[in-house]
């Protein structure tokens, strides 16, 4: 397939990359042009200076940028240049107004539009074992999702346009939760005086357990907070979620509450550490 990928970053690199290895023809454009040059010559894929040249009659473009107004952005530059019938698929956390959006304007111009958020964070990207979750039109997700298959190991169509980032919102709002009463957890067990090992040894095999408990019980009880999706990007997702929620009604408290400590987390400097720097903020106090 001649794909067009725009957005080569910490998540969007890889997934190009495995792209070029499944076999297809893939043009790559990144705002700072530099990293688009490193991402070409490093995989064999080819340089874009532009959005147009990346979408330039291209049967598929795929984006991977940071939020709603790029998303916007690079679309409305892109669909011109695209073939008749191309499909767009955007594995940025946006709004899911802005799913509906580009999916309307797509769709006035023949084209369609795909939400398609996307959990597994860097090493997801890396191995190709993305989780993705997908709104818009189920046949023109079945057109390309061999395609995406070439970074993903499951890829789910949620419903209408839209309903894929309103998946990755839950998904959001499961982990800030979570994340918050590990780091509760963890904190109470030292200032219990407890080993906290110990305390992992004890309580991991039982109805406590999860993936944060296995992955970061350990990492935050160290303080070390350095293992990808960051506090910045958390509050992105958060706030996209918080302004979903006004709009539909859903009630979110606890959601609220572990998006403001996240803004304290900013507050001690820690907008480059990962989620679970939620256990800083304690150690802090
Ligand atoms: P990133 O490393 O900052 O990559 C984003 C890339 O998009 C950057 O290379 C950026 O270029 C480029 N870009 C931004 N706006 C652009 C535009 N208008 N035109 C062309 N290129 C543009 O971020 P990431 O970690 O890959 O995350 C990308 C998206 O995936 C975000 O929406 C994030 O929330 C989501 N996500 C991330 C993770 C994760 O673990 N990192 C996990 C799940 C979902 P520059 O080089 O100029 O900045």
């Amino acid at each position: 397939m001649k794909i067009g990928f725009v957005g080569l970053g910490v998540m969007g690199g890889p997934m190009a990359r495995h792209l070029v290895q499944a076999g297809h023809e893939v043009a790559g454009f990144n705002r700072t042009a530099d990293k688009a040059k490193a991402w070409a010559q490093a995989n064999g894929g080819r340089f874009a200076a532009t959005v147009a040249e990346a979408a330039d009659k291209a049967d598929l473009l795929v984006l991977c940028v940071g939020n709603d107004d790029d998303v916007r952005q690079v679309v409305s530059e892109a669909l011109p240049h695209l073939n008749a019938g191309a499909i767009i698929v955007d594995h940025t956390t946006t709004s899911a107004m802005v799913a509906r959006e580009m999916s309307e304007l797509a769709a006035g111009q023949g084209r369609a539009f795909i939400d398609a958020p996307v959990s597994g964070g860097q090493a997801g990207a890396e191995n190709g074992q993305l989780s993705v979750m997908a709104g818009g039109d189920a046949l023109a997700l079945e057109t390309v999702q061999a395609v995406l298959m070439a970074y993903s190991k499951a890829v789910k169509h949620m419903g209408p346009s839209g309903a894929g980032q309103l998946t990755k919102m839950v998904n959001q709002i499961a982990i800030a939760g979570v994340v918050q009463g590990l780091a509760e957890a963890v904190h109470f067990a030292e200032v219990a005086g407890l080993d906290t090992d110990a305390v992992y040894d004890a309580v991991s095999k039982g109805a406590a357990q999860s993936w944060q408990m296995d992955n970061r019980w350990k990492t935050m009880a160290e303080g070390r907070f350095d293992f990808g999706f960051a506090v910045d990007w958390m509050r992105k997702d958060l706030g996209l979620v918080l302004d979903e929620a006004r709009s539909n009604g859903a009630r979110l408290e606890l959601t609220a509450l572990v998006d403001h400590f996240y803004s304290e987390v900013q507050s001690l400097g820690g907008s480059r550490w990962d989620t679970s720097s939620l256990a800083a903020r304690l150690k802090a106090r």
